[in-house]
């Protein structure tokens, strides 16, 4: 996903901003496959392709054996009921205005998923019901709910027209610890019920991520370094990228914490207007070498769904 960078009075082009370039993953049916790294490494830009919100300059999306990468909105309209998007902040993504019943019932009536009221309060109630909300508080407006119940309000309206993929961008990065717990235990309540249901789950903290995940990939700088499974994650990471974020991940026993090696990112992920030359991290790595500066690594598979873009591995 190549964006047009335009400066001066006539907004003319120079160059091409590459948000995500190269990215390439699997999600199966049932599966949750996490998409981590920090913030500015594309992972919402490569949520929004797969919804559609963004048309992808280059590449193929295939959902459900479907190509939709290059499908005019007219058709894509039929499947959108089939992937929505669970955002990150609760408080702004819900209109103040509207009662959450009408919030949590707007893609029953856009995707004329219902045939009368009658039909349509049941669902909006049962949605309700699914995310262990009362049906009582349908009247009422998002200001009078919790952070953690907004959240609830918006993953009813993301599950609204049964989708088989949902997209959950950061969920719980604006709630509190304690409520972070419940909303991912939900998530996970809800892939058991609702067989067959897949996410890709977007965060910049392993910690959360790590918990949902069957497989995790990892992303820097608009591209994957590694995808591997949740045990993998523990006993086998091979990107310094990846070993890094795992060392920020605080664990819970202190014997065990004080001897682990921790391994400090210098600086911050630079633009992708300025991304370096060669492997994108080499400014960053500890372990880069000369060969790195030079040329990008490929991915490879190293293992039972393990792969890693590393010269040196
Ligand atoms: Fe570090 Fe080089 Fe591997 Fe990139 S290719 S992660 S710079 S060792």
């Amino acid at each position: 996903m190549y964006f047009p960078l335009k400066r001066g009075l006539l907004r003319k082009k120079e160059a091409d901003i590459k948000a995500v370039d190269g990215v390439n993953f699997r999600i199966k049916k049932g599966e949750t496959l996490g998409l981590v790294g920090e913030s500015g490494s594309g992972k919402t830009t490569t949520g929004k392709c797969i919804l559609r919100l963004h048309k992808p300059t280059e590449g193929k999306i295939t959902f459900n054996g479907k190509e939709i990468a290059s499908l005019r909105e007219r058709d894509m309209k039929p499947l959108r009921p089939g992937m929505s998007m669970i955002f990150q902040d609760p408080y702004s993504s819900l209109d103040p205005r509207q009662k959450a019943g009408a919030i949590v019932g707007e893609p029953l009536i856009i995707h004329r998923l219902v045939r009368n009221r009658k039909e349509y309060r049941d669902r909006v109630e049962e949605l309700f019901r699914l995310v262990n909300l009362d049906p009582r508080m349908i009247d009422r407006v998002p200001h009078e709910f919790s952070g953690g119940q907004r959240q609830r309000v918006g993953i009813a309206r993301a599950l609204a027209g049964e989708p088989s993929l949902l997209i959950c961008d950061e969920p719980v990065s604006a709630l509190d610890v304690s409520i972070q717990a419940q909303v991912i235990n939900l998530l996970k309540d809800l892939r058991e019920k609702m067989k067959g249901l897949s996410y890709l789950f977007i965060a910049h903290d392993l910690s959360v991520v790590r918990h949902i995940s069957h497989r995790i990939a990892v992303m820097y700088l608009g591209r994957i370094v590694e995808v591997l499974d949740q045990d993998t994650l523990y006993d086998n990471p091979l990107h310094p990228y990846t070993r890094a974020l795992l060392s920020a991940v605080p664990v819970p026993d202190p014997f065990i914490e004080e001897k682990r090696e921790r391994i400090a990112l210098k600086g911050e992920i630079p633009s992708v207007l300025n991304s370096p030359s060669g492997c994108s991290f080499h400014p960053r790595c500890p372990l880069a070498k000369r060969e790195c500066r030079q040329k990008p690594p490929d991915m490879r598979l190293v293992g039972k769904d393990h792969e890693v873009a590393c010269h040196l591995v």
